[in-house]
Formats: C-alpha cells, sequence, structure tokens
C-alpha cells in the first residue's frame, strides 16, 4: 500500500489528489494537508474584492469533498520538508511519512517588488489579502480621453 502525500488544496492539489485516489484505488492512501479548510476558486478573488460576492460564495469546505472519495483530510500548515527521510513536519507538531510527495502549495506573490501592484489590495493576491479588511484603493476617475475605444465601424 503507498502512501501519497499531497501538499495544497488549490487548484492544482484538489483536481490531482481526486485523480490520484480513483486511480489508484483503495489500498493506496492518499492524505491533503492544507493550511486553510476551505477550497478557494482564485479567479474569483476580483468578485470579493469588489464586493460582487462574499467569500463563502467561492469557496467550499474540504474535509467532506475529501471524506467522501475516500481521502484523509489534515488541516494543519507545512513547516518543512524532510526529503531524506521521505517525512513532511507540519505546523501542529505532526510528522507524516510518504512514498509519494505532491507539493502543490502554489505561489507567495512578492507584491511590494511589483510596482503596479503597490495598491492595499489587489484581486490578484490571494483571497486572506483580497478579504484583509482594509479599505479598498478607490479608482480614478476615469476620464472620457482615457477611455479605451474599439474600431470605428
Ligand atoms: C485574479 C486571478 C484570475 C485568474 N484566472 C485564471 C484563469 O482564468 N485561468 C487559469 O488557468 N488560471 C487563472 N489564474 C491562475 C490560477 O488561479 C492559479 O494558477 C492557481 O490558483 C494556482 O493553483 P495552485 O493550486 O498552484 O495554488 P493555489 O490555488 O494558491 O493553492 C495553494 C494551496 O496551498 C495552500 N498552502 C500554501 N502554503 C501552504 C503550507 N505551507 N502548508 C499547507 N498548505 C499551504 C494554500 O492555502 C492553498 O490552499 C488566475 C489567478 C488570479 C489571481
Amino acid at each position: 500500500m503507498a502512501q501519497i502525500l499531497v501538499l495544497g488544496a488549490g487548484i492544482a492539489g484538489m483536481p490531482a489528489a481526486y485523480a490520484l485516489k480513483s486511480q489508484l484505488g483503495p489500498k493506496d492512501d492518499v492524505t491533503v494537508v492544507s493550511d486553510q479548510d476551505h477550497f478557494h476558486f482564485v479567479p474569483s478573488n476580483p468578485w470579493v474584492a469588489m464586493g460582487w460576492r462574499k467569500r463563502p460564495d467561492i469557496s467550499i469546505p474540504l474535509a467532506p469533498c475529501l471524506d467522501a472519495r475516500g481521502i484523509r483530510f489534515i488541516g494543519s500548515g507545512v513547516q518543512a520538508l524532510q526529503p531524506e527521510k521521505n517525512q513532511v513536519l507540519l505546523d501542529n507538531g505532526e510528522t507524516l511519512s510518504y512514498d509519494y510527495l505532491l507539493i502543490a502549495t502554489g505561489v507567495e506573490g512578492n507584491f511590494d517588488e511589483t510596482i503596479s501592484m503597490k495598491c492595499p489590495v489587489s484581486p490578484a493576491m490571494p483571497i486572506r489579502c483580497s478579504t484583509s479588511g482594509r479599505p479598498r484603493t478607490p479608482m480614478p476617475p476615469m476620464r472620457r480621453s482615457s477611455r479605451i475605444r474599439g474600431p470605428s465601424l
């Protein structure tokens, strides 16, 4: 029986875990570890930042979805990888062993180093930043001459 560990439950981690479990079958153990207990549909972050949707509208709880497919869920951050021992150390103090490791923890944007991103809240940020409670930067009023126009027909 193989132990497969998937780190991260985002757009990469969730479908990967589903596919692995369905193709490997009941004998092999698939475990998903995430520091969030919900899956967030990242491309809809701008809707939350703009106030068009609430955060629960674009997220679903992980545990019931994974449980229904026989996939174990551990809600904890990953603190350290120990590849020499085939182990992962979690923030909750637990150590997990694996035969196969899939790392799907996404990217961390360095927004302060990106000039065009230097506003308090950007829809391109992770959901926890989009809903940080800080006031949105008001859009500058659009001057008539700055409108983008399509070609004249
Ligand atoms: C506004 C916007 C619109 C987009 N539109 C599109 C589109 O139309 N089409 C398209 O293909 N792509 C689009 N993208 C890009 C797409 O959303 C990303 O490529 C995708 O979310 C990346 O998925 P991921 O699973 O790699 O990372 P994420 O979705 O970021 O998931 C990573 C997961 O890992 C968890 N995690 C991180 N660190 C740890 C840790 N240490 N321990 C435990 N868990 C951890 C996080 O909590 C998260 O759940 C868009 C992105 C944005 C911001």
